[in-house]
């Protein structure tokens, strides 16, 4: 059987990956990602071989992935966190199409909401958005209405792809938005390096967020009108009676 596996590999440590994924790993011969996603497994399984595109090159990285299946080889295309959360498994189940003796299977992983929100305390108790800041793929004016929206609708936000060198004030600019429905003093959080070397989690006002600079390595929450800052977590109360 030609088999592709697509696998999400959690936040970033071995120990945040299912059983399901390195299972799957053990089982392929080639490994193929992005190369900073290959760093952090690779010490684990030296003995495979490796395929890395550099981010722009998606497309190319995954029809490498499926070519190589349909050679007979068994792939593990990796992504972090959960793979169909901005992740490559709609791009490759697209792309087989054109290949259909290769069985394609998908591994949920640990999307960075849920490892994000477990470093934070519990700010996903209620109803949540998520909304990934990036505007390779979607423009700008599509996220600002999802942003306000999201807000008005009075969801938990979780922001995706916050900041990158090109784009160092777009959360600056989404925290604008949700000013126009959204306290100022609305509690959020941020998490950056989740699982992996320089974690650090901390919880602030929305207002603080708006002038904080973060990199793209973080996920940042935004919580809804009930959501408190609890000592040093945040918590969205799902509405029990104390
Ligand atoms: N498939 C990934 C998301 C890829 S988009 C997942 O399910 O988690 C890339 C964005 O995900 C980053 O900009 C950041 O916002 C978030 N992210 C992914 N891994 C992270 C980590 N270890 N720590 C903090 N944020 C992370």
């Amino acid at each position: 059987m030609k088999l592709l596996y697509v696998i999400g590999i959690g936040p970033g440590k071995r120990s945040g990956m299912t059983l399901e994924a390195q299972s799957a790993i053990e089982q392929s011969g080639l490994i193929v990602g992005y190369h900073v996603y290959v760093d952090l497994i690779k010490d684990d399984y030296p003995d495979k071989e490796y395929y890395t595109t550099p981010m722009t090159q998606e497309t190319e990285r995954c029809k490498e992935a499926l070519r190589r299946a349909n050679e007979g080889t068994t792939v593990a295309m990796i992504c972090s966190g959960d793979a169909g959360v901005y992740g490559m498994s709609g791009l490759i189940l697209q792309l087989a199409e054109e290949y259909p003796e290769v069985e394609v299977e998908v591994i949920a992983g640990v999307t960075a909401a849920m490892s994000g929100a477990a470093r934070l305390g519990a700010p996903l108790m209620h109803d949540f958005a998520v909304i990934s800041l990036s505007d390779r793929l979607t423009p700008w004016e599509k996220i600002e209405k999802r942003l306000r929206l999201a807000a008005e609708g009075d969801y938990v936000i979780v922001l995706y792809n916050p900041s990158s060198k090109a784009r160092s004030d777009y959360l600056m600019r989404a925290c604008d938005i949700l000013l126009e429905h959204a306290s100022p003093e609305t509690a959020c959080g941020l998490v950056e390096s989740i699982g992996r070397n320089g974690e650090q989690a901390q919880v602030l006002t929305l207002e603080a967020l708006r002038n904080t600079s973060v990199n793209m390595f973080t996920t940042v929450f935004i919580g809804n009108s009930q959501t408190m800052i609890s000592g040093d977590k945040l918590v969205t109360p799902r509405g029990y009676r104390l």
